[in-house]
């Protein structure tokens, strides 16, 4: 019964890194006949962002990345905030306590820093916890009556010296650490009567029956102490299998990819544009950006897996069937911004003409143009090989629907001879006496033309080029005039003769 959960803490915007961490989960998933849910981690109020929620379900929304149960999904594992859960989680401590699995600790934070300062390297652990000011070196009626007088305290956990913890990590395999390294991490305080990270993960993970723990790399390093906490629980039966995903890296290859990286180099980290309601700052979006949904996550499935096989692009249900958790490698992934650019270029190919006709008629209009949703179709037809976003389309295609008013200088200088005028002259008239004036209408009689005449038909198609688009590139002549029709193919060729 797989059941796995993509749980965020709302302290910003999602991250892509995040992303792809929770397109995994989904992908696993699916793939089984899973289950996946929305959990999120607010214990901690201090770094709570507002909207930062909503922007969350927005993107996935954006992405179709869809959840079964969870925060605005329901289930029967709820409530899925854990700032809901509070009264779980404190039974949950009051067991550790009550084992002797866990302690009672009074330190301050100035006691602590004076620590700091006088043991190197200072952990609070088995071999310092006896100079520390907490229920294990002070009587208990001390300890009740601090408690009573309000004193704030946290609860750590009594990590055992001398032992061997084994991650069986399903992409890393057996990864071993000693207990020693561990501190006595914090997993509840009294002061907010919140539990910290590893005490809510670990008891909702358990309480809603999860199964595998798909998620960054980063997390690794707590992975013994989780461990460690459902034995302390009893749960190591049901302990869930541990997945740990590589990092994203810089483009460049070395270091965390950061936000940084893509102000730097122009690319958004983030799925949707935010706005910090703190700064006002605007971070650009992939939605905003122009591309599409479906070429982000295949963009980012690729990254830190691949299929073993040279196909890359996927939808999301060849990639529910291919992906292979396993199969993910170890050493971080290589953000390759370039790669994304592409992968929208290809979803552009993919997509009907309809479909991008329907996303490039706005811009059209905007532009003051009066163009019928057919020209539009037609115009996308010709120019969508040659671009990576819809955005792109106006300024390679704003000739279909503007008469040049200028002539490009480069070209005209080599590609307009002393006899083009007079060649386009002969040419005008030509067409002036073609009834059928689509392509097949066209081209043969005006092929005819330049045989019978002698003349080059390099000469001849440049110098038309430039009569009517004004510039020396684009797509076929024919399918040019054959678009504009006859009676603005020869306005604007008069237009250039003049
Ligand atoms: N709240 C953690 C995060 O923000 C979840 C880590 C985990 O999946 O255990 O990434």
């Amino acid at each position: 019964n797989v059941r796995v959960r993509f749980a965020p803490s709302p302290t910003g915007p999602l991250h892509i890194g995040g992303v792809r961490t929770a397109l995994y989960n989904y992908l696993f998933a699916r793939q089984h006949g899973g289950k996946l849910i929305f959990r999120i981690e607010d214990t901690d109020s201090n770094r709570f962002v507002p909207g930062a929620e909503e922007y969350i379900l927005d993107s996935f929304k954006w992405l179709g990345i869809t959840f079964d149960e969870g925060v605005s999904f329901g289930g029967e594992h709820g409530p899925y905030h854990q700032s809901e859960r509070r009264e779980i989680y404190k039974k949950y401590v009051n067991q550790l306590l009550e084992a002797g699995k866990a302690y009672i600790a009074f330190d301050t934070p100035e006691e602590l820093e004076a620590k700091r300062n006088e043991i190197q390297n200072f952990q609070y652990d088995a071999h310092t916890r006896q100079q520390m000011r907490n229920s294990l070196t002070m009587q208990k009626e001390e300890v009740d009556k601090l408690i009573e007088d309000g004193q704030q305290y946290v609860v750590r956990f009594k990590i055992e010296p001398g032992e061997e913890i084994h991650v069986n990590d399903m992409i890393r395999g057996d990864v071993c650490i000693k207990s020693d390294i561990l501190d006595d991490k914090v997993l509840y305080k009294s002061a907010d009567e919140l539990p910290t990270y590893h005490l809510a993960n670990i008891v909702d993970d358990h309480l809603m029956e999860i199964s595998h723990v798909i998620r960054g790399e980063e997390w690794l390093p707590s992975a013994p102490l989780h461990v460690l906490l459902y034995r302390a629980f009893g749960w190591e039966d049901s302990m869930p299998r541990f997945a740990h995903l590589p990092l994203l890296l810089k483009p460049e290859g070395k270091g965390k990819l950061s936000k940084r990286d893509g102000d730097r180099l122009g690319f958004p980290v983030f799925p949707l544009e935010w706005h910090d309601p703190k700064t006002g700052e605007v971070s650009s979006g992939y939605r905003e950006s122009g591309y599409f949904p479906e070429a982000v996550v295949n963009f980012l499935a690729l990254l830190g897996w691949n299929p073993g096989t040279e196909q890359e692009l996927f939808t999301l249900e060849e990639l529910v069937k291919a992906f292979d958790i396993t199969k993910c490698s170890k050493s971080g992934a290589k953000f390759d911004y370039q790669k994304g650019i592409w992968f929208n270029h290809e979803y552009i190919l993919r997509k009907s003409d309809e479909e991008i006709a329907q996303l490039f008629a706005p811009i059209v209009a905007n532009n003051g143009i009066e163009a019928t949703m057919d020209q539009v179709r037609q115009v996308v037809h010709m120019m969508k090989d040659r671009v990576s976003f819809v955005k792109e389309l106006w300024d390679l295609c704003s000739f279909f629907f503007i008469a040049p008013t200028t002539y490009d200088g480069k070209t005209v200088k080599k590609r307009w001879k002393e006899y083009s005028a007079q060649q386009m002259t002969e040419l005008a008239d030509v067409l002036e006496g073609i009834d059928d004036f689509s392509v097949e209408g066209q081209e043969p009689v005006v092929m005819k033309w330049v045989e019978d005449k002698g003349y080059k038909l390099g000469d001849i198609m440049n110098a038309f080029r430039l009569t009517l688009v004004g510039i020396g590139k684009g797509p076929g002549m024919f399918d040019i005039s054959a678009f504009l029709g006859k009676e603005e193919t020869l306005r604007r060729m008069h237009k250039a003769i003049e």
